[in-house]
């Protein structure tokens, strides 16, 4: 056998300081301020604003962001720690921090200029705004080149007509990062990002959506009725927005699919504590192998969840390619969840079904993960398109 001892230090399965230091953190923090509130969140609808505001003063709102412009300066393996336990006690939490840090900061952080960085990187960063992320359109959808959406340049101004629906954070942002179609004759070719006031005169929100999860999350159509925003709100270059948003939701999936670890994390937590309390037929019930099924069942899913999740985190901190690796992370590990979660009940039975075991929102809020931030059906094709530019299919 070849002696190896010289050999670079090759895999290291030990999460280091930081992010284990950010982990012991998020989780004093969440085991004290989100998991005593979450039901009753989950039940009632409300935005967690004076939490969004903690989680802002323990830099949990811009953490891969550098420290110059606001952020926590940490890796991107260290957010998705945070955001897995944000979401282990509450992913309405963990959505909320997710689309701020990965599908705003993110965008401003890799295309705006100093000037933008300086007015609006910053306060995002910082907590002190809150951002969200508005390409979903009712007619774009999985095929997000196709906005309806439309940017026209004006003397100063672009004027934006059009909608955006089932946005994240749509209510209490202060800041929309909005694609449009500047030139529709172009296609996906043809689109370009803004950084837009939400308070921009012809700006509307609509109403709060309800929702079968994450309902804590504030979800909203968001309309632009000939919304003027100034030149300067450009983001990136002009007719570049497809690929800024394709960039941007590229780390997004790794946040869902984190968002996705927590809540298989605190499914199969509950699961062994429940076989290991409830006694049926003079039994412990995790005495019984169909029990004992369901958790090893569990835990496997769990472990290579989380082996992709911090394999495309890692990838992403050492500026390797992850495109493929964020989408099976994303499609793992979002399944994952809704499995985990559903074995849980089954393990609780009929305690299962009722709210107050809490497993029943863990599925409910593990089902969104395989919707947004593209379908698995989305993260397949991108996978599969993957792997044949590796491999390509001989003509
Ligand atoms: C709670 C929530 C929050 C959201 N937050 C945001 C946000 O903050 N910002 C934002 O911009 N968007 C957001 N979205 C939108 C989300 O990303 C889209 O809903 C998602 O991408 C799917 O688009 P769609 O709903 O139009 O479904 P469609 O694209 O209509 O898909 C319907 C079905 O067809 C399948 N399908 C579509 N095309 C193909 C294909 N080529 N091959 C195989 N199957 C296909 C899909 O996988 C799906 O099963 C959010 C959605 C929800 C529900």
């Amino acid at each position: 056998m070849a002696d190896t001892t010289e050999a670079a230090p090759g895999i290291s399965f030990d999460l280091g300081e930081e992010a284990e230091s950010v982990r012991e953190m998020v989780r004093d923090f969440a085991e004290s301020e989100i998991r005593p509130i979450a039901a009753q969140i989950d039940e009632s609808h409300e935005f967690p604003a004076a939490n969004v505001k903690k989680m802002a003063e323990l830099g949990l709102l811009g953490m891969f962001v550098p420290e110059e412009h606001g952020g926590a300066g940490m890796t991107y393996l260290s957010y998705v720690v945070a955001i897995e336990e944000l979401s282990r006690a509450c992913a309405s939490h963990g959505v909320i921090a997710s689309v701020n840090n990965s599908l705003v900061c993110y965008p401003l952080m890799a295309y705006a200029s100093p000037e933008q960085k300086k007015k609006w990187l910053e306060p995002l960063a910082k907590g002190e705004k809150l951002g969200a992320y508005c390409l979903t359109e009712p007619n774009a959808g999985s095929n997000a080149a196709n906005q309806q959406t439309t940017a026209v340049l004006d003397g100063d101004h672009w004027v934006l007509n059009g909608s955006k629906i089932f946005i994240t954070n749509a209510g209490p942002a202060d800041v929309l990062i909005t694609y449009a179609a500047t030139d529709r004759s172009l296609g996906a070719r043809g689109i370009s990002a803004f950084i837009v006031d939400a308070d921009t005169p012809g700006v509307r929100k609509g109403r709060k959506e309800g929702k079968l999860g994450i309902r804590a999350s504030d979800t909203r159509e968001i309309y632009y009725e000939d919304a003027r925003v100034p030149k300067d709100c450009l983001l990136g270059e002009l007719n570049k927005g497809y690929t800024i948003a394709l960039a941007t939701l590229g780390g997004g999936r790794i946040g869902i699919a984190a968002q996705a670890l927590g809540i298989a994390q605190a499914s199969v937590e509950a699961a062994v504590k429940y076989a290991n309390e409830r006694e049926q037929f003079d039994r412990k019930i995790g005495e019984f192998d169909a029990i004992r099924h369901m958790l090893a069942d569990s835990t496997v899913e769990l472990e290579t969840a989380r082996l992709l999740v911090y394999q495309a985190a890692w990838l992403r901190d050492q500026g390797r390619p992850n495109t493929k690796e964020a989408s099976l992370a994303k499609w793992h590990a979002s399944e994952a969840a809704t499995r985990c979660a559903n074995w849980a009940i089954q393990v609780h039975g009929g305690y299962g079904y009722m709210s107050e075991y809490h497993v029943e929102r863990y599925w409910r809020d593990a089902r969104i993960c395989e919707i947004y931030e593209g379908t698995t059906e989305v993260q397949k094709m991108v996978v599969a398109g993957q792997v044949l530019k590796e491999h390509p299919l001989e003509a």
